[in-house]
């Protein structure tokens, strides 16, 4: 990749900075992205990843990055975007030391930009990051952090399901109502308690089979075979497991009213599915604004931890799902766009805000 390429992909996701880190002794390859730090320092997991090439890894990041500025903005946080990848596969690279090293050099960003757990890196990773900086949550409660934050991470969700059932049946009440569960891993099983609480009655699918029977013995949920949970006539489809799956051929074969999951980056191509499934009539709400939970968990670490700020914080959801469905009606753009639009705008409100001293 061409040095300008870099450059223009800066300019593209208008992106503050890029840092590679690079330790021969260690074999730490990694690229820490900040995106957007008008609302407060980067904050944004570290993911380790088995990356075909170096540019792909740098998408990737910058992605990513730029999800998390959208991510803290819709949910009032005072936090900016960031991400950090490691290049290499996490079953062979994974030391004491390459965490710790990877830790010295988010060290040297002076609280610019904040780590956290993401995919294949754990709450003991982060204990070695931690050893070499302050700057780093998601860490267990025994240290003083807020530990697994996918309970609230689906409270969040559930908060989110609640206000678009409002939006579309009148009612926030999930008694009676048919959810569609798509991966019943830690938010998905966190997301069933509340669910099930509520009397709804839930269909789920999950390519581990252990976890299926646990909830239909549990829960009597229907179990379905893997992709069958597209094409279920329901109320609310909650996609809990992987990104893009709201892509052409699965639009088609949706039958629910709402769309509400904790699954990142649900729409293949935002531009084109945001707007099928209006067409579709179907009401989406966002999954960055509804999975947010988990980031509000851990700013609450970096703020000094406390449980119930976390639940209340995420209870807002609800209000904010509220307004973005609103003015998606209003101004007829899709739900997710409406989204970006109020993170964008409380970022050039802010902006103001520290224009003068
Ligand atoms: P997880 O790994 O604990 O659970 C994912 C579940 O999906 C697993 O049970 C897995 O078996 C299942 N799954 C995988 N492939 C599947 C398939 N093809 N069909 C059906 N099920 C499949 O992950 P999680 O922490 O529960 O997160 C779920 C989603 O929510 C992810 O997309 C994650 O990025 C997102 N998310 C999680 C959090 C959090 O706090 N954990 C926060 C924000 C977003």
């Amino acid at each position: 990749m061409e040095n300008q390429e870099i450059f223009s992909m800066l300019a593209t996701y208008d992106h503050e900075q890029i840092v590679f880190c690079n330790d021969n002794a260690t074999g730490l390859k990694a690229i820490i992205a900040i995106h957007n730090t008008v609302l407060g320092p980067g904050l944004g997991g570290t993911r380790i990843w088995n990356y075909k090439n170096d540019a792909e890894a740098i998408y990737d990041v910058m992605r990513l990055s730029r999800g998390m500025t959208y991510k803290a903005a819709i949910s009032g946080l005072n936090l900016g975007g960031a991400k950090a990848v490691i290049i290499g596969d996490a079953t062979k690279i994974k030391t004491e030391a390459l965490m710790r090293k990877f830790g010295r050099f988010v060290e040297n960003l002076n609280g610019k930009y904040i780590t956290a757990e993401d995919v294949n890196t754990t709450t003991r990773d982060m204990e070695y990051v931690q050893m070499e900086t302050s700057h780093v949550v998601g860490l267990p409660e025994s240290m003083g952090g807020g530990g697994d934050p996918s309970p609230v991470t689906a409270y969040g969700v559930y908060m989110g399901m609640k206000a678009s059932a409002k939006n579309v049946f009148g009612t926030d009440s999930l008694a009676g109502k048919k959810i569609a569960v798509q991966g019943i891993g830690k938010v998905g099983g966190h997301l069933l308690e509340f669910l099930h609480k509520e009397g709804a009655e839930l269909i789920i699918a999950d390519i581990n089979e252990t976890v299926l029977k646990h909830y239909a013995e549990t829960m009597g949920a229907k179990v379905v075979a893997g992709d069958e949970i597209y094409s279920q006539e329901v109320d609310i489809f909650a996609p809990c497991a992987l990104g893009a799956i709201l892509n052409d051929a699965n639009i088609a074969k949706l039958k629910c009213a709402v769309i509400a999951g904790a699954a990142n980056n649900q729409l293949a191509e935002e531009e084109i599915h945001g707007p099928l499934l209006i067409q579709k009539g179907i009401t989406y709400a966002p999954d960055f604004l509804i999975n947010a939970g988990g980031l509000i968990n851990v700013y609450q670490e970096h703020i000094g931890y406390n449980r119930e700020t976390a639940y209340r914080k995420a209870e807002h959801i609800y209000d904010v799902t509220q307004e973005i469905l609103k003015v998606s009606a209003d101004e007829k753009i899709h739900t997710q766009k409406a989204a970006i639009n109020l993170a964008e705008k409380r970022i050039q409100d802010i902006a103001k805000v520290r224009a003068t001293y």
